[in-house]
């Protein structure tokens, strides 16, 4: 059941612009009040934002949304409101890697990529060959842009790193509570519930590195390793205790646990009533005495193609990188597009579509510099306070910015050569009129 109180109830997780502390707002300034009272309660010196990844595959810009931008404007915002926030990216590189068919599609001979099924993501191999990882291969088209899409105050955090650091200290708590812990899990399993024995870590066997086959059986916190038994090669042996991963519910609870978060969107699939991150709330309170970062349920992002769309997956390889979308467009532009879609309302993305995108991008400045109007109020609203959040570094500039059509920029990027575009394409744009005899570093920046 969903409870008073619960952010499930928000209008702001699906109507743009809402009233929230007297006035009409964007929706998610109103998030921000929801969120500022509730941190008030929590009454911290630093709060902390968080978003969590697994580098399954593709790392595409729907990611960017609930993990990456939307924590990101909440943060600043509510640093501009006197709070003092830090932004973590947790990526859970201990969890198995599936060989799904688009994962194994990766590697040159699919069929033999079967025997890293099972496998820790941070031990599966490039699959190009190369000399760096799975994870460094597709985490390359996502990782080193975050600072392009943020502020750059976004801290990246590995489970990996953690289970021989802090969480390390959460496993042993969690071994020596693992009753409780599996009286609550399986409230929420159903009909496959853990049997007395359980332990609520998976070791990664010693023998075939699979993670997600193991039994524990014994823990020695003396000698910090644990004895398991494979029910894929049967082997039995002991594995350290950093080896491994708790298991999921769990983990994600450590995570919290270890960074002290106050805030963390979640995709719709763990919104459920009765869903994951209840479970996770309810372990969080009752196992570790800790209160639950407040969520925010948000909905998939989707790739639009000509004939059609479909939700944009990582392991599935469905989508495009913030790479690739910085090859072609600004990313004030994304997180604009980001920005004007309530959390809870889908997102459809195609690169095809980027000239409209920029046409979007104009009207709302348009609005935000009040050259136009779109005649509604709320709609005045929801593009002017997106336009101006959409800005990476600071505000807007005082005057606007001019407004190359994207199209006449993309005929510009075909005819001249790279290495005169830094002088010749300025020119052009100001015979063509589309910038102005003095341009301002902000009509410079169009071009770039
Ligand atoms: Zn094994």
């Amino acid at each position: 059941m969903v409870e008073a109180g619960d952010i499930r109830r928000e209008r702001f997780l699906r109507e743009p612009v809402v009233k929230s502390k007297g006035g009409l707002k964007h929706w998610i300034d109103a998030l921000a009040d929801w969120l500022e009272e509730r941190f008030e309660a929590r009454s911290k010196d630093v709060y902390v934002v968080n978003g969590g990844l697994s580098v399954s595959g593709l790392q595409h810009v729907g990611r960017l949304r609930g993990e990456v931008v939307i924590p990101e404007v909440v943060r600043r915002i509510l640093e501009s409101r006197g709070l003092q926030v830090r932004q973590y990216l947790t990526l859970y590189t201990q969890d198995a890697w599936k060989g799904k068919e688009g994962q194994r599609r990766a590697f040159p001979d699919p069929e033999s990529a079967k025997k890293y099924t099972g496998w820790p993501l941070v031990r599966v191999p490039d699959p190009k060959g190369g000399p760096s990882s799975w994870i460094d291969r597709f985490w390359a088209d996502f990782g080193p842009y975050i600072k392009d899409f943020t502020d750059g105050k976004v801290e990246v955090v590995t489970t990996t790193d953690m289970y021989r650091g802090k969480l390390l200290e959460f496993v042993k708590l969690s071994v020596a509570r693992r009753e409780e812990i599996r009286q609550i899990v399986n409230k929420y399993r159903g009909r496959k519930p853990y049997p007395p024995s359980w332990i609520p870590f998976e070791p990664r066997c010693q023998n075939c590195s699979r993670i997600d086959a193991t039994e524990a059986l014994e823990v020695d916190f003396e000698n910090k390793r644990m004895r398991y038994r494979c029910r894929s090669c049967g082997h039995e042996g002991w594995a350290p205790l950093w080896d491994g991963k708790l298991n999921w519910r769990i983990e994600w609870v450590g995570v919290w646990w270890a960074l002290g978060v106050d805030f963390e969107p979640y995709g719709k699939d763990h919104a459920t009533p009765g869903g994951s991150r209840d479970s996770a709330n309810e372990l969080a309170v009752k196992v570790y005495g800790i209160m639950p970062p407040e969520g925010l349920p948000y909905e998939w992002v989707s790739l639009k193609v000509r004939s059609g769309e479909s939700d944009m997956s990582s392991s599935d390889f469905i989508g495009f990188t913030p790479r690739e979308w910085l090859e072609v467009a600004h990313p004030e532009v994304l997180r604009f597009l980001i920005l004007r879609t309530p959390p809870m309302r889908k997102l459809s993305l195609g690169l095809h579509e980027i000239p409209l995108y920029y046409d979007q991008y104009y009207r709302a400045e348009r609005v935000y510099y009040r050259v136009e109007s779109t005649g509604r109020r709320e709609e005045d609203i929801l593009l002017s306070r997106s336009y101006e959040l959409s800005y990476t570094r600071g505000k807007p500039p005082g005057t606007m910015p001019a407004q190359p059509p994207y199209t006449h920029i993309a005929i510009l990027a075909q005819i001249l050569p790279e290495e005169l575009w830094e002088s010749e394409a300025p020119r052009r744009l100001q015979r063509s009129g589309h910038l102005p005899e003095e341009p301002s570093d902000f009509d410079l920046e169009r071009v770039r």
